[in-house]
């Protein structure tokens, strides 16, 4: 599939195999997709580009190679929040900002009742990032916010997509890489991801 971007790593899907299990507590569930937005910051900012800065060993001068533009993380509230520390602990120059999207239970419509984001955003790598890839309408308008804010380069990370998900934002949005460590097999119609992992929400925070 074009512009997906599916990790089979077996340490990441081993503990997103602990993460789907409904014995796991909130506390092991948000360590686990801690660690697993971590894993995958590494291949999900390959290919951002560097430049050359001078540096001093303590022996001598070289060239060394640094990230070229700033990052800038944004979690689609309120799930996105839970891998948020993952992904800081691996780009923790990064600055955050936020988005709320959520669906209206019974149209499962987006929407968007929060924004807040660094004023530079345009000038930066955006990661995007929310645990679950439902229906798509939040991640869709997620992605135009950013786009209304002048962003170029964005990544749409998320652990857990369904094939409606993908369709969705690659309609709206087809230039927009989508990274996630699992495409399951369909939603439910209350717009749930089968099998999937439950409510990342409830899961991450125990409400
Ligand atoms: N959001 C979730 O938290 N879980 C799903 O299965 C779908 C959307």
């Amino acid at each position: 599939m074009q512009n997906v971007i599916l990790f089979d790593h077996p340490v990441i899907q081993t503990k997103l195999s602990d993460l789907r299990d409904f014995s796991t507590d909130y506390r092991e569930f948000r360590a686990l997709l801690g660690e697993i937005a971590s894993l995958m910051v590494y291949e999900v900012t390959r290919d951002w580009p560097t430049r050359p800065q001078i540096i001093q060993t303590p022996l001598e001068k070289m060239t060394g190679q640094v990230l070229a533009r700033e990052v800038t993380l944004v979690p689609i509230l309120r799930a996105g929040l839970g891998m948020a520390e993952g992904v800081l602990h691996m780009l923790p120059e990064a600055r955050m900002g936020h988005l709320g999207v959520r669906r209206d239970e019974t149209t499962l419509q987006p929407i968007a009742y929060y924004q807040k984001l660094p004023p530079d955003i345009a000038d930066t790598e955006v990661l995007l990032i929310d645990p679950m890839l439902a229906t798509g309408g939040s991640a869709s308008a997620a992605i135009t916010a950013l786009k209304n804010a002048g962003v170029t380069s964005m990544k749409f990370v998320c652990l857990v997509a369904a094939p409606e998900g993908i369709q969705a934002v690659h309609r709206d949005h087809p230039e927009v890489q989508i990274y996630c460590a699992a495409i399951d097999r369909q939603l439910n119609e209350k717009g749930y991801i089968l099998p999937g992992l439950g409510d990342a929400g409830d899961r991450v925070f125990g409400t």
